[in-house]
């Protein structure tokens, strides 16, 4: 086990995702895993009691139904599959109203004209835009290595394009002002834009039209996220190659300027011959290979990355009843929602709660989402039970230090249930089977790329999006080393589970070495009308 055509660095779903394309057009590929388990943000494990899964990082894959991985690679036929809810998301306020989003678009009009006509009908002219007329184009700028700006605008013109590039002279909050009138409403969707937690700055509302695509495209992986990767590992396999766990890389060869292979912490070199890929982040990949390969600007970035403002802390519930929320008085389809928002009542709130974080503080405003995974798949709990969580918006270091997750776990424990229980009335007594708290300290033990509990490998700011993720002098996945590539979160379009930046370092990699394809890449963006 020591000569390969490829090395995968991280068996996390992109890096996977580069592996099995790559095995599909013939390369014999070995992918290594520092972890016990692959699967890196998509895993599940049992923590509470047995038979009660919990997804400790992605829940829900959005639009995955888009995602080319699925046909191309046949993940069905390797053990993935999903679930699209009827009623796809809720947002609950504290005097018992809600509003609720479904697949179907006169449905969500109703529940939306309750609290104000004018935004009904505006959700139904974006929903026309980009969940319709515009969304190929939105999966095409997914799917292909961003553009500098001047060749984007050479390929996107007319009226509805130029609209959607408009959306980068905003940050989160003005861009929903631009589209929404009603408080509750613009609550609902400022809260909705944090969801792939990108940072309040000026020229974030440029994510606003692919977040608004997938509003009605949230799913769920049957079995659990770390179905994905086993999927995929076995498309890897199927292709003659290897998935390593406990293979943690220390060092990336280069020799004669061109990557040759990696070197573990145990000692074992592990050669690829036509190139190293790595899924790991961006800063770490320079240190692994050797900083001075990389020209000054690209290394002072690297030390400046931005991990982000914000992360998530997780509370999971192992429960006899799913949660009853207290809005469902008030929406009977609140009770057969998929994501759950609640925690805050006005913008005011929102800002309050990014404002506690960036300070790094405990939220006085605790807000976030969750789900019930059970009530939609029944493999999530044993029967006779359900598993819930809630995953407000938390720092990764709090009232002083990251440490104090550990020194107050109890603590944050009860008072983020205690605040759940003023949305859900059942969450106690005999019903309360057990609860397991996930903290932003806990999502950086278990990956050592979510630095700082960064959920997308670096913040989402105009400084780390589009050609700028991470450098322009980086483009299409490609770096300044011959045979070296980039294909985890940090590079590509970002994290999320989509497989995106996995995608398109497979692209480029074929590209480079005029592989034969066994799939049909998706076709650059391109809209003139
Ligand atoms: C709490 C939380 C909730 C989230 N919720 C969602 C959600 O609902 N939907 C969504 O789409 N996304 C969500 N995300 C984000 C999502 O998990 C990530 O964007 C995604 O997992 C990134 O995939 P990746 O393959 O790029 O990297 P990763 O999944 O991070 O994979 C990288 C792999 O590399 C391994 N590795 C690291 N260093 C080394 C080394 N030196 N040698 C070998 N291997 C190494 C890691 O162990 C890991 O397995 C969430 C994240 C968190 C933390």
């Amino acid at each position: 086990m020591t000569d390969f055509d490829g090395v995968v660095i991280g068996a996390g779903h992109n890096g996977l995702t580069t592996a099995a394309y790559l095995a599909r057009a013939g390369m014999k590929v070995a992918v290594l895993e520092r972890n016990a388990r692959i699967g890196g943000g998509s895993s599940t494990e049992e923590r509470i009691l047995p038979g009660f899964k919990l997804n400790l990082h992605a829940n829900f894959y959005m639009g995955i139904g888009l995602c080319p991985l699925l046909k191309d690679l046949e993940l069905h036929r390797f053990g993935f599959s999903y679930i699209e809810p009827p009623v796809q998301q809720a947002a609950a306020f504290r005097d018992g109203t809600c509003v609720v989003i479904h697949k179907d678009l006169d449905k969500t009009c109703a529940s939306l004209a309750r609290f104000s006509k004018q935004d009904a009908e505006t959700f139904r002219e974006l929903w026309h835009t980009y969940c319709e007329e515009m969304r190929p184009l939105l999966v095409s700028l997914l799917y292909n290595a961003p553009m500098p700006r001047e060749q984007l605008l050479d390929r996107l013109s007319g009226p509805k394009a130029k609209e959607l590039l408009s959306h980068a002279q905003h940050d989160l909050f003005s861009v929903v002002r631009k589209h929404f009138v009603d408080e509750r409403i613009r609550t609902l969707f400022t809260s909705y834009m944090h969801v792939i937690t990108t940072e309040n700055v000026p020229g974030a509302g440029i994510v606003f039209p692919a977040i608004f695509a997938n509003i009605a495209s949230f799913t769920l992986p049957v079995g659990g996220a770390h179905t994905l990767p086993l999927a995929l590992a076995r498309v890897v396999e199927a292709g003659g190659g290897t998935v390593v766990t406990n293979a943690e890389v220390k060092e990336i060869e280069v020799k004669g300027g061109r990557a040759t292979g990696v070197k573990l912490a145990d000692g074992r070199f592990i050669g690829g011959s036509k190139f190293v890929a790595s899924a790991i982040d961006f800063p770490m990949t320079l240190t692994m290979a050797g900083e001075e390969r990389f020209p000054d600007p690209v290394r002072e970035k690297a030390k400046a990355w931005h991990w982000g403002n914000h992360s998530l802390v997780t509370l999971h519930l192992a429960l006899k009843d799913a949660p009853r929320y207290r809005a469902e008085a008030f929406d009977p389809d609140m009770a057969r929602a998929y994501n759950i928002f609640f925690g805050m009542d006005n913008i005011d709130e929102v800002a309050s709660c990014f404002d506690d974080c960036a300070a790094k503080k405990f939220p006085k405003v605790l807000m976030g989402n969750g789900a019930c995974n059970s009530a939609f798949d029944p493999t999530y709990a044993p029967a006779g039970g359900n598993s819930a969580f809630w995953w407000p918006f938390a720092p990764y270091s709090v009232d002083g230090s990251p440490q104090e997750w550990d020194r107050n776990r109890a603590d944050y424990t009860q008072r983020i249930l205690d605040y759940w229980r003023v949305y859900a009335s059942n969450l106690e007594g005999d019903n309360l089977l057990g609860s397991y708290l996930f903290t932003p300290l806990d999502v950086e033990r278990l990956n050592a790329n979510m630095r700082q509990g960064a959920v997308r490998m670096g913040a989402y700011v105009p400084n780390q999006l589009g050609i700028n993720r991470p450098h322009p002098l980086m483009p299409g996945s490609r770096t300044p080393v011959e045979g070296l590539y980039l294909c985890g979160s940090s590079s590509g379009n970002g994290g999320g589970v989509n497989g995106a930046p996995g995608y398109i370092a497979a692209n480029a990699i074929a590209d480079d070495l005029r592989l034969k394809r066994a799939w049909t890449p998706v076709p650059p963006p391109e809209w003139r009308h």
